[in-house]
């Protein structure tokens, strides 16, 4: 096939994400990928500025991880997880147990991170019906969220930019409170507590949970909040008998300066999604976490098991690929390495809040955000970011980087150079 005859197949046969079958939105044919570099067919080479929707920490084809996959891959790939366990996945659990946020002493591995927000969502019901309390069947989250495409995620996610308006009456109605206007890094007022605690006080006696992505809300409308919201969430759902979901399937692994996002605000939930850079970009893989209180109310009552088991459950080879991951983001200084980034893309981007077009600009840990003031044109926009020799992926009036946290100086400053100068030239 030569290269104009594979771009036809594709638009004539496959469905890419979020694009009409009818007029598809163009697609790049990428022939492989080096570090923070992306080589296309034609052999020009892009500077990747989404890391593959947050997955690709550590650059692509590194050897380390390559050689974790081979040796894998030797050994056996795949095996049922029922009846069954193996190294890898008892490796990897030990490594994020010792890891992750206070409390959390149970792992579920699943094979996305849209699962592990389903798997976390049944376990916050099951929880519930073990307890005596069924009518808590309902969860609270906070707009312009994003936890994915999967049936009940999709019932949480922000209901304008989710569009949901197309599947009304077949999702579960949940209960919607606006995001805290509350910046990071800023305290919160009462009026931004208030729809939390007036939705809390009137409904808990329904409410399972509190699902929510601590600190930044990722692909729903790229917003960095207060810690003091998130720390206020804590203490009602503590308060009212509410669980606490954490999504941090875009936030874990270091991404916004801490390796958990839940740390800027010193809290632990009671169920946590990880997900995306788990296996440093490799594979889909994700996992859920849960406290102990979850997993042995749940187990200590009828049915007595928690009913759910994806075929490939705790597959080798991703386990194994994410516990060299976990080891290789262990070598790393994170604060200092996220701290670079974070005050280069401060320093570097901030020029652009003086343009025209652009509405607001956002900075924390390795996400730059240029919020627009009127959705772009994003194939038109890519097309000329592709001729600047950069990845970035623009949606509605976001355009925003998240490269990969092994990224030069030098190469981060092409990307936000050839960045400022298409959203210029677009003023
Ligand atoms: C990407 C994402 C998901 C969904 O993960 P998939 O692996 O795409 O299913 C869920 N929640 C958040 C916060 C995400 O960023």
């Amino acid at each position: 096939m030569t290269t104009e005859e594979l771009l036809q197949y594709d638009r004539e046969h496959i469905w890419h994400p979020y694009t009409s079958t009818i007029d598809p939105l163009p697609v790049y044919p990428v022939k492989g990928a080096e570090g923070v570099y992306i080589e296309l067919e034609d052999g020009r080479r892009l500077i990747d500025g989404m890391s593959s929707w947050w997955c690709q920490i550590h650059g692509y084809n590194h050897p380390v991880l390559n050689e974790a996959l081979h040796q894998q891959a030797e050994a056996m790939s795949h095996v049922m997880f029922g009846g069954f366990t193996h190294r890898p996945a008892v490796e990897l659990a030990h490594k994020i147990l010792s890891i992750a946020p206070e409390g959390m002493e149970k792992i579920f591995f699943s094979d996305s991170g849209s699962v592990s927000v389903e798997v976390a969502m049944k376990m916050a019901l099951q929880y519930w019906y073990a307890a005596g309390k069924p009518e808590k069947k309902h969860f609270l989250t906070i707009t312009k969220g994003y936890h994915g495409d999967t049936w009940n995620a999709m019932s949480v996610c922000d209901p304008v930019t989710g569009m949901h308006g197309i599947f009304h009456g077949n999702l579960p109605v949940q209960y919607f409170i606006p995001r805290p206007d509350c910046r990071f890094a800023e305290p919160c007022r009462e009026e931004d507590i208030r729809p939390l605690k007036a939705c809390i006080e009137e409904h808990h006696a329904d409410i399972a949970a509190v699902i929510l992505e601590p600190i930044v809300q990722g692909a729903g409308g790229m917003w960095f909040y207060s810690a003091d919201y998130l720390r206020e969430v804590h203490r009602l759902c503590n308060q009212f008998h509410i669980l606490l979901v954490c999504d941090e399937i875009a936030t874990g692994f270091g991404r916004t300066g801490k390796l958990w996002a839940v740390h800027h605000a010193g809290i632990s939930p009671d169920i946590m999604c990880i997900g995306k850079a788990i296996t440093g970009g490799y594979m889909s893989f994700a996992a859920t976490m849960a406290t102990n209180k979850v997993a042995t109310t749940i187990s200590a009552h009828e049915p007595g098991v928690f009913m759910h088991g994806p075929t490939f459950m705790g597959n080798p080879l991703a386990c194994a690929v994410a516990c060299a991951s976990v080891d290789l983001l262990q070598t790393y200084d994170l604060p200092r390495m996220i701290g670079d980034i974070e005050a280069q893309l401060k320093q570097e981007l901030t020029p652009a809040a003086e343009f025209p077009s652009v509405a607001d600009v956002r900075v924390l840990g390795a996400i730059g955000v240029l919020e627009m003031k009127h959705p772009v044109d994003m194939a038109r926009l890519q097309a000329l970011f592709v001729q600047e020799g950069i990845w970035v992926r623009p949606f509605g009036r976001l355009v925003y980087i998240m490269p990969p946290f092994i990224i030069r100086s030098e190469e981060l400053s092409r990307l936000t150079g050839a960045l400022l100068k298409i959203v210029k030239s677009i003023s």
